[in-house]
């Protein structure tokens, strides 16, 4: 079976534009953004659902998902910001190793969940 896109990414051997990396998570700029700023969280360890990334990492992505929410509203002047994970194909999930959106938001962004 064909590597992993999203383990390729965080070996370096598929190119992306980092937000964040500590020794579990990777956070990279999403190729195809919903809003400018729309940042994906991954484990670097492979995990195709949510449910089976180890509790210490699952944090990690909440937390550092979060803050960079924080670091998107206030460095390019959003509102709000979406966290969203597909668990599943029948959920959306499209690259199957688990991955939270940072979703940057404002009023007139013009989509809706
Ligand atoms: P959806 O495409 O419905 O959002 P997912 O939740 O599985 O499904 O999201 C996969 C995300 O990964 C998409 O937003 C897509 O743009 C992004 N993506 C795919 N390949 C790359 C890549 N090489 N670099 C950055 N983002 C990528």
């Amino acid at each position: 079976m064909a590597e992993c896109i999203f383990c390729k990414i965080v070996k370096g051997e598929i190119p992306s534009f980092k937000v964040y990396e500590d020794e579990l998570v990777y956070a990279f700029l999403d190729i195809g953004p919903i809003n400018f700023g729309h940042t994906l969280v991954i484990p670097k360890e492979h995990h195709e659902s949510s449910a089976t990334i180890p509790e210490e990492t699952a944090g990690r992505m909440f937390r550092i998902g979060a803050r960079i929410g924080v670091a998107l509203k206030r460095e390019l002047d959003f509102e709000a910001f979406n966290l969203h994970l597909a668990d599943g194909t029948a959920a959306g999930q499209v690259v199957m190793h688990a991955h939270l959106h940072v979703i940057p938001r404002g009023v007139e962004d013009g989509f809706h969940w």
